[in-house]
């Protein structure tokens, strides 16, 4: 087993990473705040921590993974009462299609969900825990406060220096970009309109930041392997997420931060009035693929900037494309008996590179290209009839291999566009998605059975998500799903 080494924001250098306390990686990710569809910004952070799990339990550690749904926050709050909705009805609907989207991408679901409402004690006896030493303050508003000046070691984890922090200034949004630091809200006293929880704190709702350390707490101890997000959660949530934590347990919080380098749509920053900002939705119904989507996301490490175009979006497709037709023709018989020795050293070669790339800080793109100089290797070696079935034997081992952290071989394509059609239809978005994809959607008798198939599967795997999925997209199309003692039936309505 290779020693995993990934670079640690806190240290500021590559460390080997490994559980302390107990068999396994005890891992905290921030998850999405389900205000709206995730972009492909935030599911290239998703995958990457997915990168990470699946190859950390290839390598024999077992993980206890933790992700947050962020179901109340200020944005959260403003788009609801826009809305004019209750927060629980309006984060219901984004929440569904984050884990639907988790699953069209094959990203891995945590050992654990935590919803920020259902943590509200949690959050209320920590800041109970600080106020106690007089590091949380209330205001005369009701609100709480963290009192930086009281955490010497603010800026540790984003290396700011805030010397000079003027004592008592404060800061009652969730998300700010401060030179100088100032005051966090811990709790928010409630305004007219807004949801609010009635606590010994007062009546009000939790900040941002002290929801991901009462989870993160709760789930996993105060003294955690890994916590992961994109580089934005640097300052301030991680920071502040630090230090609430330690100044309340007097440990430190996490020792491993891993932080995901933004992604770049057409060489910019991705934002909506820029006009180049994607869902996974848009993508998928302009007619991309799921399988080309992830593959493309993770093959530009982690740490590296990625530039998003759709001439790479279209390498990709090519790329698995590839790599499935290789599958294929290991999976087929009809290989001379025997084992040729040339063949045999490149496959252990490329499972060697593969692993120590992946070892190295998570280096998907090195990881990729052994596997393609191996694609190409044994393909040549097929087309002059070099090739023998003990190769196929061992080259279909390393591309087990392979595909356990980059998942792509199996083709749920078909299937996953046909639900974001039906998602468009409902949503009256239909005019968005291309052309030729709206055909497919007059389902034949034969792509019902392959979905029914496909529902009944994941139901056997637990996957309850995407067997609802599943259903309540057929059911979008008119077609009812009906489980009896005798089998799964369906029926046109
Ligand atoms: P949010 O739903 O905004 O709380 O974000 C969910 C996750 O996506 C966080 O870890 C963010 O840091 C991450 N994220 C947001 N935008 C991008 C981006 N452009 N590139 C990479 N990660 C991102
Ligand atoms: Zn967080």
């Amino acid at each position: 087993m290779a020693t995993i080494e990934l670079f640690n924001t806190l240290g500021g250098k590559t460390e080997p990473l490994t559980p302390v306390g107990g068999p396994a990686l005890r891992m905290y990710c921030c998850g999405p705040t389900v205000y709206d569809y995730g972009h492909i910004g935030n599911f290239r952070t998703f995958l990457h921590v997915d990168v990470l799990r699946r190859f950390v339990r290839q390598q024999g550690i077992p993980v206890n993974h933790v992700m947050n749904i962020t179901d109340v926050d200020d944005k959260i709050i403003r788009n609801a009462a826009a809305a004019g909705v209750p927060i629980a009805q309006y984060t219901a609907r984004y929440e569904r299609a984050f884990f639907e989207d988790l699953d069209a991408l094959n990203i891995e679901h945590p050992e654990h969900f935590s919803r920020a409402t259902g943590c509200i004690p949690e959050m209320v006896t920590l800041i109970e825990k600080l106020a106690a030493k007089d590091i949380a303050y209330k205001t005369e508003d009701g609100s709480w406060y963290f009192r930086i000046a009281r955490f010497p070691e603010y800026g540790k984890l984003s290396k700011k220096d805030f010397d000079g922090i003027e004592d008592g200034a404060r800061v009652d949004v969730d998300e700010y970009e401060k030179d100088a630091a100032r005051d966090f809200a811990l709790w928010k006293a409630v305004k007219p309109g807004e949801q609010s929880w009635d606590t010994p704190l007062g009546t009000g709702r939790p900040g941002w930041h002290i929801e991901c350390s009462a989870m993160a707490t709760k789930l996993l101890g105060d003294d955690i392997d890994l916590h992961a997000g994109g580089e934005d959660l640097m300052f301030p949530h991680h920071e502040n997420e630090i230090a609430q934590s330690e100044s309340a347990s007097g440990n430190p919080f996490v020792r491993h931060w891993m932080h995901v380098r933004f992604l770049l749509v057409e060489g910019r920053k991705m934002s909506k009035s820029e006009g180049n900002f994607y869902t996974l939705r848009d993508l998928l119904l302009k007619g991309y693929r799921a399988s080309a989507i992830r593959f493309l996301l993770i093959s530009v490490p982690y740490r590296n900037q990625m530039n998003f175009t759709f001439d790479s979006l279209t390498e990709s497709t090519n790329a698995v494309d590839r790599l499935r037709t290789f599958h294929q023709r290991m999976l087929k018989d009809g290989f001379a008996e025997g084992l040729n020795a040339d063949i045999a050293a490149a496959t252990a070669k490329a499972e060697q590179d593969y692993t120590a790339a992946l070892a190295n800080d998570l280096n998907t793109a090195e990881a990729r290209a052994a596997i393609f100089d191996l694609v190409r290797a044994a393909n040549s070696a097929a087309d002059a009839g070099s090739l023998r079935a003990e190769n196929a034997t061992q080259i279909l081992r390393v591309l087990a291999l392979f595909d356990g952290v980059f998942a792509v071989l199996e083709d749920r394509d078909a299937a996953i566009t046909r639900a974001a059609l039906a998602w468009a239809e409902v949503e009256g978005r239909i005019d968005e998605a291309a052309p030729e994809l709206v055909a497919t959607l007059s389902f034949s008798d034969a792509d019902i059975d392959a979905l029914v198939a496909e529902r009944t599967q994941a139901k056997k795997t637990r996957n309850f998500a995407r067997a609802d999925a599943i259903r309540n997209d057929l059911l979008a199309k008119g077609i009812l799903i009906e489980d009896s003692k005798d089998g799964v039936r369906w029926k046109r309505k």
